[in-house]
């Protein structure tokens, strides 16, 4: 299969994009770089085809509005600005980009991708993950739980989610190690020790808290926008044996907080106001903080692609998500809780209702594997339509699988002999 990413030169401007480039001026993504010559210092950037533009660079002529918050080491000052500001913001660089009256000041301070180092954006605050597929729900519920409905009798009346574990979200490219675990199939007479057998991904999409919220005072479907910054790629890497095993009744655990693993790049939900789209019909009423029939439209229409080993494996449509984000967030709030800044909200795993949509492996191959091996790669791509046809990218995210660490004969898991 041909590589479909649009063709660029070096000597070609960084200004003339190739045709379908999906990081085009209406894109824009945010993101953390350093250069190769000040690997220490870390800026803000916004991508541009194959190009950071360093945004805290810029200069007077061209010095966007608060450019004071784009000076910073990571996205988290311009995430706290509030929605107001992220718009002036990303208006004035879209004209940095766009009017050739710029171009002398602003194609200095464009370095090519390839040159740099791309960090985490933000700080993670609290990370959730949702569950908000309903082929993904009901065919994890037939391969874990064959005696029972694949859907719990509260699928439909609430998005189900679980607390995970921020310090453990790593940048695309971190290598991820294969975690050790307790496992125990059914037919096992007793639990075992040792490196996952089941090591999954799982395809998702992430929300970025960028306005926080007071306590007791609930997010509605209406405030949504005001409080999210925009969207990411995750990969939520899942050791499905250990996940088996532990999951009842709290919920998933250390089979899944070894590593999460998101894109570079923070793409506003501003760049996507073209893909928005109606999300499916719903099958049972919704209590009114969720019931977003009169709402603005809160699905997207986000067109992922799974690759393992570079083949194509799998075409996710964020369309057919039962839940929006925005229902994710008016029910993490409608107790009272709070939101940070950075806090990190992923949409589960996205699974479409045919056989070439899944987003995880335990589904691809109906919960016989093969799993993931030590070596493989897998990376993630999305794009959504934008106007006047062009391409919203989402940022990659990819990692690759190393070796569990050894397991010593007569050790315990933290490598201490027993007295
Ligand atoms: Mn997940």
């Amino acid at each position: 299969m041909p590589d479909q990413r649009p063709e660029h030169s070096a000597e070609q401007s960084p200004f003339e994009l190739a045709e379908g480039d999906p990081f085009g001026p209406h894109t824009l993504p945010y993101g953390v770089f350093s250069t190769a010559d000040e690997p220490a210092r870390r800026r803000i950037g916004v991508r541009l085809g194959h190009h950071v533009l360093d945004v805290g660079a810029l200069p007077a002529a061209v010095r966007p509005p608060h450019a004071e918050l784009l000076g910073a080491p990571t996205l988290n000052p311009l995430l706290a600005a509030g929605r107001p500001v992220w718009r002036e913001v990303r208006a004035a660089l879209h004209t940095a980009v766009t009017d050739p009256a710029h171009r002398a000041e602003v194609a200095p301070l464009l370095h090519p991708l390839a040159d740099v180092t791309l960090h985490l954006p933000f700080e993670v605050a609290d990370y959730v993950d949702f569950y908000a597929s309903e082929h993904h729900a009901t065919n994890v519920g037939r391969i874990f739980r064959p005696d029972s409905a694949a859907l719990t009798p509260n699928w439909k009346h609430l998005p189900i989610g679980y607390h995970g574990r921020s310090g453990t979200v790593v940048v695309t490219g971190t290598p991820v190690v294969r975690p050790n675990g307790q496992r125990k199939a059914p037919a096992d007479a007793a639990p075992s020790f040792g490196p996952s057998a089941r090591l999954d991904i799982e395809a998702e999409v992430g929300f970025v808290v960028g306005a926080g919220s007071a306590p007791n005072e609930p997010v509605g479907l209406n405030s949504f926008r005001d409080h999210v910054f925009g969207v990411c790629l995750v990969n939520d890497w899942s050791a499905r044996d250990i996940q088996a095993w532990e999951y009842v009744p709290l919920g998933p655990f250390l089979g899944k907080s070894f590593a999460t693993s998101v894109s570079a790049w923070i793409t506003p939900l501003d760049a996507l106001d073209e893909a928005r789209t109606t999300p499916p019909a719903r099958d049972f009423p919704l209590l009114p903080y969720l019931d977003d029939s009169a709402a603005e439209p809160g699905g997207i229409d986000l067109r992922i692609e799974v690759t393992l080993n570079g083949e194509t494996i799998s075409r996710p449509p964020f369309s057919a998500m039962y839940w929006t984000a925005a229902q994710q967030l008016a029910h993490m709030t409608v107790n009272g809780a709070s939101l940070r800044t950075g806090d990190l909200f992923a949409s589960g795993t996205v699974s479409g209702p045919e056989p070439d949509q899944l987003g995880c492996l335990l589904e691809v191959t109906q919960g016989k594997g093969p799993y993931l091996k030590d070596g493989d790669e897998v990376t993630l791509t999305a794009w959504a339509p934008g106007p006047d046809g062009a391409r919203i990218g989402l940022g990659e995210v990819t990692g690759r699988i190393l070796p569990a660490p050894e397991v010593r004969a007569g050790a315990d898991a933290t490598g201490h002999h027993a007295p």
